[in-house]
């Protein structure tokens, strides 16, 4: 009795999360042809001067009636789908129109990145397509990274390699997202085309209470440059935090104790030229 019991209430979860994920879905794509969506754009720092490097471009999704819907809450599900594939075209060409505005305010020397879902990752036609959105814009690789994540490049490396040279040959810079949490070992970094590594916000949380967590940093620091990579600490909320991977030498941060994500609006308000001085 127990065991019908259970199985019928896992079952009925699964529909009720099954029926709410079709809501999600039906949402997403009507709000993607009126513009519902926002990028938020959060300052990365060097770690010790305080010089803007750039931003982090990261979506919003203002659902009409119920608010401001977190990307955790909807980019699984865009991605089961497959139309992460057009939230992504979306990101990348409201990019495009902001780095404009950007330059325009006098914020140079600055590139934009954005985040890069598994599923875009392995499209076949990403880099034409990526291409033919900044032609359309008038807009440089130069001035996007692209953050991709271990699990996007895990399962096929040979194809992910390729993938990511031609991308960075393309002019994009390329930064390994999440690093820590994934399956890959340091000695991929070794493979990878990359320039950037991201260290995790998990192991940024536990420096000031967790040993194991320095030691972890540390290492990805030290393994990083010996490779001739750059590295970024993300979710940095503490000056204790920020003392920690400034002596480590790490490069530059990123976090709500240096910035948290705000609109392109209010970025342009905080960094533009005229108010620097
Ligand atoms: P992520 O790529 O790891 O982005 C960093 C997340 O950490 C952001 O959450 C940011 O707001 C948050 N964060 C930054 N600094 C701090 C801090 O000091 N403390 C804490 N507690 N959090 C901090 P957000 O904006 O909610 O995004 C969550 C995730 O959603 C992102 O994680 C990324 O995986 C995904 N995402 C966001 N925008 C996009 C997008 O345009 N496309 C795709 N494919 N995924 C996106
Ligand atoms: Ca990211
Ligand atoms: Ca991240
Ligand atoms: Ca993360």
């Amino acid at each position: 009795d127990d065991g019908r019991n259970t199985v019928r209430f896992f079952t009925s979860e699964m529909n009720a999360r099954l029926q709410r994920n079709k809501e999600v879905l039906t949402d997403l794509a009507e709000s993607l042809t009126k513009e519902h969506f926002e990028l938020y754009y959060q300052p990365l720092f060097t770690i010790d001067q305080n010089i803007l490097v750039g931003a982090e471009a990261l979506i919003r999704w203002h659902h009409p009636e119920k608010g401001m819907i977190p990307p955790d809450q909807f980019i699984a599900v865009a991605e089961k789908s497959g139309l992460i594939n057009e939230l992504g075209d979306w990101v990348l060409a409201q990019a495009c129109r902001e780095i404009k505005n950007f330059l325009n305010a006098g914020i140079t020397v600055f590139k934009v990145a954005i985040n890069i879902s598994p599923v875009q990752f392995r499209r076949k036609d990403l880099l034409q397509h990526m291409l033919m959105i900044l032609a359309q814009h008038d807009v440089s690789a130069e001035l996007i990274e692209l953050e991709i994540t271990e699990g996007a490049v895990m399962d096929n490396v040979d194809q992910a390699i390729e993938t990511m040279q031609a991308l960075h040959d393309a002019g994009f810079q390329l930064a390994m997202d999440d690093f820590g949490t994934g399956y890959s070992s340091l000695s991929y970094l070794k493979r990878f085309p990359i320039q950037k590594v991201k260290i995790d916000r998990s192991f940024i949380s536990d420096l000031e209470n967790d040993d194991d967590s320095k030691s972890i940093t540390t290492a990805i620091i030290q393994m990083s440059h010996s490779l001739g990579l750059h590295v970024l600490a993300e979710g940095v909320e503490t000056e204790e935090q920020l003392h920690y991977l400034q002596a480590e030498k790490c490069d530059y941060v990123q976090g709500y104790y240096t910035g948290r994500p705000i609109p392109a609006s209010e970025f342009i308000k905080n960094f533009s030229e005229s108010k620097k001085g």
